[in-house]
């Protein structure tokens, strides 16, 4: 038997339709969005990207003189290139409880709940608004949202606390690592591979590099007190890309090695690139040679978040979801900046598993969107 889709799925459906990779616009999805709340007398401001081809999204239903509660997500979606799907990752495909299509779990099905409970949320009498808070190029850095938060500044008084998201399997998470990611840049001389004494070969430097990235690895391994609530329980070093060289023949001059620190929240990140830039400058030391050099780039960066358990968001959230079984995330969401930069704490906490996340036939399951629709039924009656 196939059940009738319900209006979340239904919801889904449509905002996966729209490919709204990142850096792409996805300025059609706001505009759906946008038009959607109209329909239910829920007026929303778009907070443009500097070139006006991407939008975040806000709005406040309820009385917005009181501080209330901020529901935010991405709109963007990463890559399905070079991805091997079984069928249109912008179609979405339903299978027994599966629901497949690229943003399925990460993080369309959270927004399409959020949605689907709008004209419940604004027929509702609330006594404390309810804030949303809709952003653009997440999976690149947590671009978009800046700009958001920029504009929230000036919204008085902000609302008290922010719930993100993203899949956590409907669990509460209250912490989650930070981000640092960029390129090593390794440069040499170029020369004749038959006379190597003549250059510098770049590949070499990197190579080097690869080894003080392990070794750094090791260091915060030895040196800090694993915290098991995380599944890798330290703050993690990776490199992920590496291009250099251009014929056999030729001593490569310059060679990159793209690289990330994900720091937990009680980790100083600049003391960490402080650390790989002291092994770099070793190295450059070694080689003794003025073309010899390696600069660590950072291109971008988000902070970690942790909210303390005695937090209202807290509380008031795990008071829903009737779980009070705890989680900190080893992947980044916009809450860093949320507590840094606006001053609002907040707790992860959205349907799908992060496991599916970024994947080919990445899905959703019904009984989890689910799960999110009652969510919001108790969050509309707690706070009316
Ligand atoms: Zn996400």
């Amino acid at each position: 038997m196939i059940l009738e889709p319900t209006k979340t799925e239904t919801l889904l459906e449509k905002l996966i339709a729209f490919p709204t990779l990142s850096r792409e616009s996805n300025l059609d999805l706001i505009d759906f969005i946008a038009d959607y709340l109209l329909s239910q007398n829920v007026v929303a401001t778009r907070v443009f990207s500097e070139d006006g081809k991407q939008a975040n999204l806000h709005a406040i239903i309820g009385p917005a003189d009181i501080p209330g509660v901020m529901l935010s997500g991405h709109t963007d979606v990463v890559p399905v290139a070079g991805q091997d799907w079984t069928s249109d990752p912008f179609a979405m495909r339903v299978e027994g409880d599966k629901l497949t299509g690229r943003g399925s779990a990460d993080m369309k099905g959270f927004i399409a709940s959020v949605l689907a409970a709008v004209p419940d949320m604004a027929k509702a009498d609330l006594k404390r608004p309810i804030h949303l808070a809709f952003s653009y190029d997440e999976e690149v850095g947590c671009i978009g949202v800046r700009r958001l938060i920029d504009m929230l500044q000036d919204v008085t008084p902000k609302p008290a606390f922010c719930i993100i998201g993203e899949p956590t399997g409907m669990r509460v998470a209250t912490a989650h690592k930070g981000k640092v990611s960029g390129e090593i840049i390794c440069s040499g001389k170029a020369g004749h591979s038959s006379l190597p004494a003549e250059g510098v070969n770049a590949i070499y430097l990197a190579g080097e590099m690869l080894g003080a990235l392990r070794e750094l690895q090791t260091e915060i391994i030895e040196t800090t007190i694993p915290d098991e609530d995380y599944l890798t329980p330290y703050s993690s070093v990776h490199a992920g890309v590496i291009k250099g060289g251009v014929a056999l023949n030729v001593i490569p001059d310059e060679c990159r090695i793209a690289f990330e620190i994900r720091q937990r929240p009680e980790d100083d990140p600049e003391k960490l690139l402080d650390r790989l830039r002291e092994k770099a400058a070793y190295i450059v030391d070694q080689w003794d040679h003025p073309d010899a050099g390696i600069e660590v780039k950072i291109a971008t960066n988000y902070p970690a978040f942790s909210t303390p358990l005695d937090h209202e968001a807290v509380r008031f959230v795990t008071g829903l979801t009737g779980d009070n079984d705890l989680r900190k995330l080893d992947f980044g969401t916009e809450a860093g900046l949320f507590q840094r930069d606006l001053g609002v704490s907040g707790v992860v906490c959205g349907p799908g598993d992060i496991a599916q996340a970024h994947k080919a036939d990445e899905f959703v399951t019904r009984e989890q969107l689910g799960k999110c629709d009652r969510f919001m039924e108790k969050l509309i009656a707690a706070l009316s």
